[in-house]
């Protein structure tokens, strides 16, 4: 990064750009640019449009360390410590998953639920997110859709610390309810939901070699294996799903490519009803939906 005119922003980033991609980082000139953006503080357009000066010797080196880090893989938005996420921006770390535009669809479909369940009566939901990481599903719940409570699970201590400033910085702290440890253990025998969400781990332990090393080498691994077939943990939530769902209420399960058909299959055994399969935006079957219907003899529960 020196000779003439290097020090000038678009020169900089297209240097790094070219180390990045030798790396084998795949959107390396975006990478570049957006951590360029980062360090100066300004948005990636207005290296285009308005930042011709030359960067000081400080700026340089937080861009060198910034390139040197993602060189080695490390994802851009631990980096930056921003992932945007629906209407949010997210402050993200090792701790938690990065996360992913599946998961807004998932949050689209428990949304769409909510919204007909609530209809014109205006009344208020109770959500349950299992597995939240950053938050990301029970935060957007609130901000977005009609839920006057929302509880978010974790076995993670430092993904709920992660959580809880994520829903201060949104402004929603009031109406979540954050809890510790594995599945249903943190909720009470006789608590009910009308929305119960997870983006649980779902990856076989088989597949930790085809993983890109941004995502085998840097997210927490309890984010994503859940044993030999990648069920452990859906398995899990449908164990008990059924009974802390309200009559009528949904459970919407982010599940891995192909595992969908096979997951809707158990959604039935579990109990739940008509289970309704959603592709991703890029036409994979992702998104497992099931209701609680109603009790066909009646039951004292
Ligand atoms: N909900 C976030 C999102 O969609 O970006 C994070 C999803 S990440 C795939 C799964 C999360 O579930 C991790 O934060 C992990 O710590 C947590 N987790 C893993 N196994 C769990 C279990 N048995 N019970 C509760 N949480 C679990
Ligand atoms: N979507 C993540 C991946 O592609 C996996 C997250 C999960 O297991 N829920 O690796």
């Amino acid at each position: 990064m020196t000779g003439p005119g290097a020090s000038r922003p678009l020169e900089l980033a297209r240097l790094a750009a070219e180390h990045l991609s030798a790396k084998g980082v795949a959107d390396g000139r975006l990478d570049a640019e957006l951590l360029l953006a980062h360090v100066l503080g300004v948005r990636r357009l207005d290296l285009y449009l308005q930042f011709e000066r030359p960067l000081s010797e400080d700026e340089v080196a937080s861009y060198r360390e910034a390139i040197r880090r993602r060189s080695r893989r490390e994802p851009l938005q631990y980096i930056t410590g921003r992932a945007p996420f629906r209407e949010l921006e997210l402050a993200v770390d090792p701790r938690v998953l990065i996360p992913r535009p599946e998961t807004e669809v998932l949050v689209q479909e428990a949304l769409r639920h909510a919204r007909e369940a609530v209809g014109d009566a205006g009344a208020e939901l109770d959500a349950l997110d299992i597995g939240t990481g950053s938050g990301a599903i029970a935060i957007s719940l609130l901000v977005e859709g009609p839920f006057r409570r929302v509880v978010a699970t974790d076995l993670s201590p430092g993904a709920l610390e992660v959580a809880a400033s994520n829903a201060a910085a949104a402004g929603v702290a009031d109406g979540l309810q954050l809890r510790r440890g594995p599945g249903w253990e943190p909720i009470g025998d006789g608590e009910r939901f009308d929305v119960i969400v997870t983006n649980p781990p779902y990856v076989l332990e088989s597949e930790r070699a085809t993983l890109m090393p941004e995502v085998r080498d840097h997210e927490p691994a309890e984010a994503l294996f859940a044993g030999a077939d990648g069920l452990a943990v859906v398995r899990e939530v449908l164990a008990d799903a059924r009974s802390h769902l309200r009559v009528g209420g949904l459970l919407a399960m982010e599940v891995g490519s192909g595992q969908a058909r096979a997951v809707a299959g158990m959604a039935v055994t579990a109990g739940l009803d008509a289970p309704r399969v959603v592709a991703d935006l890029t036409g994979r079957e992702r998104i497992v939906l099931a209701a609680r219907g109603r009790d066909t003899e009646p039951k004292v529960e």
